[in-house]
This record gives C-alpha cells, structure tokens and sequence, in this order.
C-alpha cells in the first residue's frame, strides 16, 4: 500500500528526520492560510498522488506569490496527472502539499528496500539524485551503491560511513547523515515498509540535508498490525478494479495486454501468462481466485475481468485440487447470466469432477472453447483476440 509524499513524510518527521515544513491543500481557500503558516516565500507546490515523475509532468512547481499558488491549485485540484508511471489515464489530484522552497546544491539518491537475493533490508544510494535517476541507473549503474544491513546486528556506524562516502558527503552534511540513516532505518522496519525512497535528498546551499520527497510503501501483508498507516489509505488513488478484488479476496492486478485470465493459484496463474505470452498474446490481468473458490466468488471474478473495456479475449484456466471443476462452472454460468458476455471464451478445466464442469459448459447454450490442454488453450485464447476465431 502507496502513501502520499505529505504522509510519508509526516513519519520522517517523527522519526526526526529532516524534511520541509509544510501544508496540505485540498481546497482553494486552503492556499491563503498554508502560505501564512510558512512564512516567506517562494514555496514549491507539489501534486500528490500515488506516483513519480511528477516533477517532469508538471506536477511540481516553484511560486513566488500567492496569485500563482492560487493559480497552481485552481489548474491541479479535480483534474488527473499522468505521468510515466501512471498509465494514459492518470491519477486524481485531491490534495496538493506546499513547502517553503529548499534552495539546492546538490541532488542525492538514497532508499531502502528488502532485497530478495540478501534477503536483507539494503540502503540504495547515488550521488546522481534527481528527475533522472532511472537513467542514471541504466547508463552508469556505477553511480547507484548497494549495502545490506545484517538484522541482527542492525545499522553500524560503518554504513554510515561508507554511504556518506559513496553520496560525497563532507561536512555538516557527513555529520548528519548517520542519524539521519539510523531515522530511515527505524522508520522503514518499524513501520513495516517494502520500500522507503528519497530523492531528492538534497544537499542545501547552506551545506545542510533534506529529504525533499518521499515515497514510502507498505507491507500489505503488516496491514494489521499497523492501523496508523492503514488509517492513511486513499483509495481514490488505488485502481478500482483491483480495490474491488480485494473485497471478494481475489489476488487480481490489472496489466496491459488484451486477454483476461482467470486461473486457480498464483503459481499456475504465472505460468498461464508466460504460456499467453509465449504463443504472441498479452495478458490484461493476473487473477487468481485462490483454491477455496466458490461459485459466488468465481462469479465476482468473472465481472471484474469483463469490467475491463480492453479485454478481447478470455481464457480461465482452473486446475481443480482442492476447487471442484463443477463449482467452477457453476460460478461461469452464474455470471454469464447477469452480463451479457461478447468475448470469446476458452475454458481449461482438469482435476476434481472436470468432466462434470465440462458437460455443463458445453450444455449451457453458451460459445464456449474448451480445450483440456493448456497450451492449446493458450493459443485458441491468442487467435480468439486477434479476431481470427
Ligand atoms: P517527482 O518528480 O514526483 O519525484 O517529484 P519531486 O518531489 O522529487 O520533485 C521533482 C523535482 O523538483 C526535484 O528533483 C527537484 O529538482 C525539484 N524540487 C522539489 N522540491 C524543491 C524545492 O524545494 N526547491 C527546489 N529548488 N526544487 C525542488
Ligand atoms: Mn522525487
């Protein structure tokens, strides 16, 4: 789970690392009393939503005066960002966030993320912060230091110095950035997070470091034992079919491609887009409807998939262990009944009473493709969308 850049940063705060006073805007006459409570100008406005790359969809923006921040809120507040990490329909900008403008010497990457090959919480650190960091990585991958903190032994003034070394840090900066490291770290495996991101960090002319933005990322798995951050949720920002899912406890991401799938397991719902892949389609999501699916459930899934105005083509793959074969045709007809189903549809169904599933498909008047091997359902699902069945 995403917070706000303003929420994220409310939780450096606590942990007395440093970052920009500031205030949140959600309404025009927000913006008067925000820039009285700051003092001085200018100040830097920023949209928040739950992605990067705001500064280069002009999401960020330095004003001078209030007319411009009024300006900048009336052109921002119930309109969408999109930016290279939203997708083409963007996301919507409920609430700005104003600070007092850092003035910038220089731009510093630093987060922390759980790396799985270490299996250890890592400190990903670059001298190169800034709007371009990505490049940064894959043009000069020098530039991006990596070091692994043992959990046992915690945060070591080592790492301290061998970040601050890495980042070029000298000075009241070098100084410090070891509590500041040790705020991160706290922050970061205290509140359960997958990942904790500054950039920029920035040195200030003044020779002093700020943490200028903040992404921070739940553990979702941690939900429960973290109502505070729970509490922060926005759900605007969250793709609705996936908060949908959720309800019903189905696993479902929304992806690019044109084929929905629907499949029991994670595992076989990986290997089913790999197989749609592999014979030239896409697949529009991963769904799995778990291993206890029950016809309702199964239904639900079947809605969710058809809300999707991409979908071209539909393959549901179910492997019944646990699952009976009939419960999920069952579920399919269920559905089919209360939409009015246009696509094609490839069905794969083996195990716990397939054949029954099957005969009830195939006696249910509906234009159904049954395959039992899946590699040729993949196919018959690839051909089905590119128009060719
Ligand atoms: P992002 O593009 O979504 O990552 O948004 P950021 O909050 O990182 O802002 C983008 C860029 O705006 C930063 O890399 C900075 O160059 C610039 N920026 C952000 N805050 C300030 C500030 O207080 N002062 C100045 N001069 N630039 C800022
Ligand atoms: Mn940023």
């Amino acid at each position: 789970m995403n917070l706000h850049e303003y929420q994220a940063k409310a939780l450096l705060r606590d942990a007395a690392v440093a970052v920009p006073e500031g205030r949140v805007i959600r309404a025009i006459e927000d913006v008067a009393p925000a820039l009285e409570a700051l003092g001085d100008g200018p100040w830097v406005m920023k949209v928040q939503v739950h992605a990067g790359g705001r500064g280069k969809a002009g999401g960020v923006r330095r004003v001078k005066s209030i007319d411009e921040a009024r300006a900048f809120a009336d052109g921002w507040l119930g309109r969408r960002l999109v930016t290279i990490q939203t997708g083409a329909a963007g996301l919507p900008v409920d609430v700005l966030y104003i600070e007092p403008a850092t003035a910038i010497a220089r731009e510093l990457y630093l987060s922390l993320i759980i790396d799985r090959a270490t299996s250890k919480v890592t400190f990903i650190a670059s001298d190169a912060g800034g709007m371009d960091i990505e490049e940064v990585a894959e043009t000069t991958p020098g530039r991006i230091h990596a070091l692994s903190v043992h959990p046992a032994a915690g945060l070591m003034p080592y790492h301290a110095r061998k970040l601050a070394f890495a980042l070029g840090l000298s000075g009241d900066a070098a100084k410090a950035f070891g509590p500041m490291l040790k705020g991160l770290y706290e922050v970061f495996t205290r509140k359960d997070a997958s990942m904790l991101e500054i950039n920029p960090l920035a040195v200030t002319e003044a020779g002093e470091l700020i943490a200028l933005d903040c992404k921070f990322v739940l553990d979702s798995s941690a939900g429960y034992r973290q109502p505070a951050i729970m509490a922060m949720r926005d759900e605007a920002q969250e793709d609705p079919r996936e908060r949908e899912a959720g309800k019903h406890s189905l696993n479902y991401v929304t992806l690019d491609g044109d084929i929905a799938c629907m499949v029991n397991g994670a595992g076989l719902a990986m290997a089913t887009m790999d197989l749609i892949q592999l014979e030239g389609g896409t697949p529009a999501n991963f769904l799995d409807v778990g291993g206890g699916a029950t016809a309702e459930r199964v239904a639900e899934a079947f809605k969710l998939i058809l809300s999707d105005s991409k979908v071209r083509a539909i393959l549901i793959n179910i492997f019944g262990g646990i699952v009976r074969c009939d419960l999920i045709a069952e579920g399919i007809l269920q559905a089919v009944r209360e939409v009015d189903l246009r696509l094609p549809l490839v069905v794969r169904l083996e195990g716990t009473n397939a054949e029954q599933g099957r005969a009830m498909l195939a006696h249910s008047g509906l234009a159904i493709i049954a395959e039992t091997d899946l590699t040729r359902a993949a196919q018959a699902a690839v051909r089905a969308a590119q128009g060719d069945i």
